[in-house]
């Protein structure tokens, strides 16, 4: 991130459309200058200004703060209310890539509380009419958090499945979103709801959800005290593993990539039928 920083020389301040709105714009490569002119997502005003946003602080320097300074830049939220706005991820590693960001300020999952799951189903429900409003499919989306995050401030990826984006470059992008690295906002909620973190396991139904139930079993992923204050608590060593190292198996079949290039070719390839 500190390289795509420093090489990106765009100015900030302005309203202009981000590379994730840009790439929601554009079905197919052939996307005219004409199409990308005007934006296509429907963006609601804001109800509360930046001031408002994430904290009263000061302002955070470091690119570790930067999504802190986006949520907070004028003009930057696709969409925005008492509890959430949401952004474009302006490195975006699909076609639809925006993050959801609290406005109170959370630095990571490690701080949400049970009594937060309320706050989490508000940017569940956000997202989802932001993509349905937007007339993108949900059914081609995930909602979910890195285990281990590289940004300050509690973000929510909403990301389409295609994983068909020039910023997809290295085999940690890919890992990040395709391996239990990546934890499902429903999962979160379930946990987090949960009287008792094992009964989880024969609540949830979603499939995929199922096979993700070991992280629990094996306290990779749990709740740390009890309570109303009771957090999340996050095997981190045991995450970043997951991000590090593993094979570049296709999130739409069987198939294992050689290489990043191969994997692109591969997933444009998809696209196609
Ligand atoms: P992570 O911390 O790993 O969950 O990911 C942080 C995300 O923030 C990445 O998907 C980046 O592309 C994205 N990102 C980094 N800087 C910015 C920024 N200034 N505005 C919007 N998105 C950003
Ligand atoms: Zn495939």
């Amino acid at each position: 991130y500190w390289r795509l920083l420093m090489n990106d020389k765009r100015p900030s301040g302005k309203r202009k459309l981000s590379d994730a709105a840009l790439v929601s714009l554009s079905s197919s490569s052939s996307t005219s200058p004409a199409e990308l002119a005007e934006p296509a997502i429907k963006t609601s005003k804001p109800a509360m200004t930046a001031a408002t946003v994430a904290s009263k602080g000061p302002v955070q320097f470091g690119w570790q703060n930067g999504l802190k300074s986006a949520m907070q830049a004028d003009g930057q939220a696709l969409f925005s209310d008492d509890v959430c706005v949401i952004i474009a991820d302006k490195y975006p590693k699909a076609r639809h890539h925006y993050l959801v960001l609290p406005k109170r300020q959370i630095d990571s999952l490690a701080q949400l509380q049970r009594s937060d799951a309320s706050m989490l189903k508000r940017m569940l429900a956000a997202a989802e009419s932001f993509i349905a409003e937007n007339n993108l499919l949900p059914k081609g989306f995930r909602f979910g958090f890195h285990a281990v995050p590289s940004m300050s401030q509690l973000h929510m990826h909403v990301i389409s499945q295609d994983f068909v984006s020039t910023c997809l470059k290295t085999k940690k992008h890919w890992l990040s979103f395709t391996t239990e690295f990546f934890l499902d906002c429903s999962l979160l909620l379930q946990l987090l709801e949960s009287a008792d973190s094992s009964q989880v396991a024969s609540t949830v139904e979603e499939p995929r959800q199922h096979r993700q139930q070991h992280l629990i079993s094996s306290g990779r992923l749990g709740i740390r005290g009890s309570g109303h204050s009771a957090s999340l608590a996050i095997d981190r060593a045991w995450f970043s593993s997951l991000s590090k190292a593993g094979e570049l198996k296709c999130n739409q079949c069987a198939r294992v990539a050689k290489n990043m290039p191969d994997l692109k070719a591969h997933l444009a390839g998809h696209e196609r039928t």
